[in-house]
């Protein structure tokens, strides 16, 4: 008699390979031990704990593969989306909060999605205990809430105003002298943490995490042309060295695309593989401008996108070209950049949204199914985070499972001959995730996480926010800046480029 046996039972489970109807799993201590029919496992684990019934749709665990942990989100801050460039600079205005407190409210809105595993990116500066402390508050809280998460802190070097180096004097000295002064005298416009200091802090923390059941550490360097190439290298090393990952964001923006030929004289992504950092322990944000070639580069080095349709749209950056990554053999993950189009952070929405964005015009070219887009939020995350025993539920692989309730989305009736997969991916919304497991453990029971009291933390931040000091001053001068900003990017040339519809015509 085995010890330690759970059963998860489901109407229908989705293993990632295909689906069983009146299935269940066994689960033993934090691993999948069989999968198959629920009358057959239950006569041979008459003991084993239930969660479940037949009432219930079994997915594996989505893993969103960007994340940013923003707790109480730029629209209830009163920060509105603009394009990139000036909507980043529009972050001033954000209010402080608890890192603890803000990832805990975070990831509580992943738990609720089906989201098991995260990567999770962030940003430090100031001396390195600070960076330090700010990790820690972030990393306890993903013990509290027994998620899994890649935490992936970097810190910016350069371009704090405008992409491109030696730019933000040339941005400065043309904006008027007074608003030229207010921008001076804040302080994003330096880091005090060194190179150095940035690398030993993250090294540090890779290795005391090396060990852990749910957590890891990674290099999160913002983007190209926020650090140094110097940095990158040495961070792509470090990476290696300590054998975890690095993601960055990339060409996301049309100003982004822009800046490769302004900054390096070639691609982005060129630049990338020219400077040796390409490969499968690497991973980009975004890739909405990704050439053909970009694209050809990414598939032979092994290094892999997430793909944040959500916000793309949002920020005003594009539609990235799915179809084209996909079938160029490039590991793709699907990621909500704490950027949903509904604010609420839904991943079973953000799957919708992908499913449908990527169906072009024409019809002897492609469409992803649901089954292809389930797969990229599975079964890709995991690729990208280099994590071969997440995104399927299989024997061998760990019990990350979620367990969607199906009343409401099968009242009052459903066709037998439905596909149950295209109906759940439909159907499914966050409300409708009932109970996740992470290493076999209950992370979220009845839509609450059960690791801590989602109401009293959202107590605590909004006190916390209400007690702040007030941030007029920063929105008032993001809204001054912005024209400027506008202008600034306004002047770009514009080379011919295909248009990004071309993605969404080409076979
Ligand atoms: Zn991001």
């Amino acid at each position: 008699m085995m010890n330690n046996v759970q059963l998860v039972q489901g109407r229908w489970i989705f293993t990632g390979d295909d689906t069983i109807e009146n299935g269940a799993i066994a689960i033993q201590d934090d691993t999948i031990l069989e999968v198959g029919n629920w009358d057959s496992l239950k006569a041979k684990y008459p003991q084993a704990e239930v969660h479940g019934s037949s009432q219930f749709a079994v997915f594996p665990g989505l893993i969103n593969a960007h994340h940013h942990s923003n707790g109480v989100p730029n629209s209830l801050q009163g920060i509105d989306d603009d394009f990139l460039e000036l909507w980043l600079f529009s972050n001033i205005a954000l209010r402080s909060q608890d890192p603890t407190l803000k990832t805990l409210l975070s990831a509580a809105a992943l738990l609720q999605s089906g989201v098991t595993t995260v990567l999770d990116v962030c940003t430090i500066s100031g001396t390195p205990e600070a960076g330090q402390a700010e990790l820690k508050g972030r990393l306890q809280a993903y013990e509290q809430a027994g998620m899994r998460v890649a935490l992936t802190p970097g810190a910016n070097y350069s371009s704090f105003l405008v992409h491109g180096d030696g730019e933000d004097e040339a941005f400065l000295s043309s904006l008027p002298a007074p608003l030229r002064q207010q921008v001076q005298a804040l302080t994003l416009l330096e880091q005090t943490l060194s190179p150095e200091d940035y690398l030993e802090v993250i090294s540090d923390l890779v290795i005391s995490y090396q060990s852990h059941p749910h957590i890891s550490v990674w290099f999160g360097p913002p983007g190209p042309q926020w650090v140094t190439d110097k940095l990158l290298v040495k961070i792509a090393e470090t990476a290696e060295r300590l054998n975890t990952g690095v993601q960055t964001h990339a060409v996301e923006s049309f100003y982004e695309k822009l800046a490769g030929p302004r900054c390096y004289g070639k691609s982005v992504v060129a630049h990338l593989h020219d400077l040796g950092v390409l490969s499968p322990r690497f991973s980009i944000a975004h890739g909405v401008w990704l050439s053909e070639e970009d694209i050809q580069i990414l598939a032979e080095t092994g290094a892999s996108v997430s793909h944040n349709p959500s916000s793309n749209l949002r920020l005003r950056a594009g539609v990235a070209p799915l179809n084209q990554m996909l079938q160029a053999g490039v590991t793709v993950g699907l990621g909500m950049d704490g950027t949903t189009i509904g604010d609420d952070e839904d991943m079973f929405a953000e799957m919708r949204l992908a499913a449908r964005l990527h169906r072009t015009p024409q019809l002897n070219l492609p469409a992803p199914t649901f089954t292809d887009i389930l797969q990229v939020a599975t079964q890709g995350s995991a690729k990208l985070l280099m994590q071969p025993t997440l995104g399927k539920l299989a024997p061998g692989y760990k019990a990350d499972l979620v367990l969607v309730k199906c009343d409401r989305i099968t009242w009052p009736w459903v066709s037998p001959e439905a596909n149950p997969l295209h109906l759940m991916l439909m159907r499914t919304r966050a409300g409708d995730v009932d109970t996740v497991l992470v290493n076999g453990k209950v992370v979220l029971q009845e839509g609450q996480p059960t690791g801590f009291d989602l109401q009293a933390i959202g107590q605590a931040v909004a006190e916390q926010l209400e007690a702040s000091p007030n941030h007029e001053q920063y929105y008032a001068l993001a809204k001054d800046l912005r024209p400027h900003l506008a202008r600034w990017y306004g002047n770009w040339e514009v080379p011919t480029l295909e248009p990004y519809a071309a993605f969404n015509t080409r076979g």
